[in-house]
């Protein structure tokens, strides 16, 4: 009746034993070196699991929307940075799946469905963050070419990935800033094309994060991804898509949490007895499982939305990204708390669990533009 394919539980199961083997060993490590995690790389795409999402058509593995979440939230179980991986391949190619031309997606999706590439995705700008329609980076058309100045700032993965989708204004004139912005995809050995230095950020430490700079960058004229003028709608249709990702790397960053602190809690003793049997830690343990199994069902009905083309999406998309998140917090709070003291070093991964959680209220849109867009959404009936 209500529940999730025997195919998608045995998804979860495979990526869960490649995540455990692969991926954990070095998680702690990829952190405290903060560098890329390139055995996580290896692993998911030995196994296709780096970017299920690209249609069979374009040599993927096809998957639904749900079916890509669950990949993220077994990943991000055991390490959030190596889950932008895959969450990320979704993010940069979706403007492409939903808008491009059949010659851009043939350029840009086999490379990423074979492992041989990445895709980032380059919308915000230092002074662009929430208000995404005031960005300032440029792209005229001269010669047959397009040619893009100025910078995107917080790129996720950017060095890493080689083609970035790109929104910069091609209308500056335009009655409504939004009706002026295009999108297009870039490759970083576009001519006037480079990444800054690595952010110094608090979590996803093997993640980076950089500005992307863009000089007389020329880049051919049927690199744009739809028609002038659609960019910006292309780029929030997207995040409709990938909300719900987000939501799914929050979940299992959570999960995580919930799993060490219960092998902890029924290992470590105090007044004689294990301290899972005090019904003080008994009660924390019972709301971050009933928080997480609400966050989880929450982020697999808003992929099934965006699957069917729901008209509901985009308020479930933010809804399971907030609510997700904001419970990943509060768990991975909760299993610092239930670690005591051990749990505020570095010897348990409970605290770089924390420290990722955050992220995720804050990228794709801040859980206070969310909840913008739902209220938008509830009003308008
Ligand atoms: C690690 C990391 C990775 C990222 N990856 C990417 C990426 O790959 N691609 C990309 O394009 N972007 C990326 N971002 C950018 C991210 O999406 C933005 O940081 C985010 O949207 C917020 O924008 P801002 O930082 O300019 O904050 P601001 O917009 O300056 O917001 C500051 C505060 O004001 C609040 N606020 C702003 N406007 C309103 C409002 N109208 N009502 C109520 N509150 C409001 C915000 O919620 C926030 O609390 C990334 C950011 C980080 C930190």
């Amino acid at each position: 009746m209500y529940e999730l394919s025997e195919e998608h539980e045995a998804l979860r199961e495979a990526v869960r034993a490649l995540a455990e083997k692969e991926i954990a060993p070095h998680a702690a490590e990829v952190d405290e070196q903060e560098r890329y995690p390139s055995e996580a790389r290896d692993a998911l795409v030995k196994a296709g699991f780096h970017a299920v999402h690209i249609p069979s058509d374009y040599d993927g593995e096809g998957a639904d929307a749900v079916a890509a979440c669950i990949v993220i939230e077994e990943v991000a179980r055991v390490d959030a940075s190596a889950s932008l991986i895959p969450a990320v391949n979704k993010l940069g190619t979706q403007p492409i799946i939903l808008s491009g031309s059949e010659d851009v997606k043939k350029l840009v999706l086999p490379v990423i469905a074979a492992g041989e590439a990445s895709a980032s995705y380059a919308l915000s700008e230092r002074e662009a963050g929430s208000d995404t329609a005031s960005m300032r980076c440029r792209a005229v058309l001269d010669g047959g070419k397009w040619v893009l100045n100025g910078t995107k700032a917080w790129i996720t993965n950017a060095g890493e990935s080689s083609w970035y989708t790109v929104m910069a204004v091609t209308d500056p004139q335009a009655e409504k800033k939004a009706n002026g912005i295009s999108a297009f995809v870039v490759h970083r050995d576009d001519p006037g094309f480079s990444v800054g230095p690595k952010e110094r950020k608090l979590g996803i430490k093997g993640s980076p994060t950089r500005e992307i700079y863009f000089e007389n960058c020329e880049i051919p004229s049927d690199r744009i991804i739809g028609a002038p003028g659609t960019g910006l709608k292309t780029a929030l249709r997207t995040l409709d898509h990938t909300r719900p990702t987000i939501g799914a790397q929050a979940l299992g960053i959570a999960q995580g949490a919930l799993d060490a602190s219960l092998a902890y809690v029924k290992d470590r003793k105090q007044f004689g007895k294990s301290v899972s049997e005090f019904q003080g830690v008994q009660f924390m343990l019972a709301d971050m499982g009933m928080k997480i199994e609400a966050a989880r069902h929450l982020v697999y009905a808003s992929a099934a939305a965006t699957e069917r083309g729901d008209k509901r999406a985009g308020f479930m998309a933010s809804a399971a990204k907030t609510y997700a998140s904001d419970i990943a917090m509060e768990v991975t709070t909760d299993a610092v708390q239930l670690f005591g003291g051990a749990g505020y070093t570095k010897d348990f991964p409970v605290e770089r669990m924390m420290r990722d959680a955050k992220i995720t209220q804050i990228y794709e849109g801040t859980n206070q533009i969310q909840r913008m867009v739902m209220a938008r959404a509830l009003l308008k009936g």
